[in-house]
């Protein structure tokens, strides 16, 4: 699964970017190409769950798609994993939503790069089961991709998908709260709070603890939004189709790219001026 080969050699450091609960992530030059690369640094001693990281690395090398960010390569050493990816220079989606207000037509560019990143996973039987802003990377050039795979589930066709809780409280489906069996529309619920995260900053219920917020998703269905009638019909429309409380109502991610909300979105490189902006406001 791993390169045996002394990745210290092939890398050279620049800079930490940042740091999760596995681990830290930084970036750095790949010497033989001069291309830059994220590198994930998981720390193996004493992780619980190791299954999760070889998870990740298993998911990512499978599964390569423009809507997802791409593994190159991964290293062990000693009790330390390296997992290369590709290096998403605009950071995270999160750290622009906290900075400004998107339009909607900035909205819209997102919101059909996340779906073609969803339409490839679930086609390819993966759930991805941990959509927030933070796990969306952007580029300069305005492109859009899925990350972190570590909690991503692969289902069988006939076996619909997990009925683990897994992801982040105020993100997760209702379907997930209340432990029912589930499928892959838990992420289209989960991409439906993150919309909301665009349009109002933060996902409901923030304020609560996740046991409240669990207790509300399940409870009040399909979240309130704070100001609907500042929101173009059509917006408000594709809000309500990936937060259909009933899993079965819930448009799929191939069925929302053809939303007259994604349909109408312009190209990804509109988001290149607001992505450059944030990067420079860091
Ligand atoms: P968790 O550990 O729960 O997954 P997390 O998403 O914050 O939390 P990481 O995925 O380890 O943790 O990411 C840590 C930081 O590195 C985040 O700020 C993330 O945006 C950034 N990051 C991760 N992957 C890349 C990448 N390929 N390119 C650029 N930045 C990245």
């Amino acid at each position: 699964m791993v390169t045996m080969e002394n990745p210290a050699m092939k890398y050279t450091e620049l800079e930490h970017i940042g740091s999760g609960y596995f681990g830290d992530v930084v970036r750095a030059v790949d010497n033989a190409t001069g291309g830059e690369v994220a590198i994930k640094k998981i720390n193996l001693q004493g992780l619980k769950r190791k299954q999760l990281t070889f998870n990740e690395i298993m998911i990512m090398k499978r599964h390569r798609s423009p809507s997802v960010v791409n593994y190159l390569d991964s290293y062990l050493l000693g009790e330390q994993l390296w997992l290369v990816m590709e290096y998403m220079d605009g950071g995270a989606l999160s750290d622009v939503i906290s900075k400004c207000y998107l339009s909607e037509e900035e909205m819209a560019a997102i919101s059909r790069e996340c779906l073609r990143g969803l339409d490839f996973l679930h086609s390819n039987h993966v759930i991805h089961q941990d959509v927030k802003s933070e796990n969306i990377l952007l580029r300069t050039d305005g492109s859009v991709k899925l990350a972190d795979f570590g909690l991503s589930t692969e289902f069988t066709p006939e076996q619909s998908g997990g009925c683990w809780v897994a992801g982040t409280p105020w993100w997760m489906a209702p379907e997930v709260v209340t432990g029912q069996p589930y499928g892959p529309k838990v992420d289209i619920w989960s991409f439906g709070i993150v919309a909301i995260e665009m349009v109002e900053q933060e996902p409901p219920y923030l304020s609560q603890s996740p046991a409240s917020a669990k207790f509300l998703i399940a409870t009040v269905g399909t979240p309130q939004l704070r100001q609907p009638k500042l929101l173009s019909a059509w917006l408000r429309d594709f809000l309500s189709c990936c937060l259909q409380t009933d899993e079965e109502q819930r448009w799929s991610a191939k069925e929302l790219l053809q939303h007259p909300f994604v349909t109408s979105a312009k190209p990804a490189s509109i988001l290149a001026p607001l992505v450059i902006s944030m990067k420079k406001r860091k």
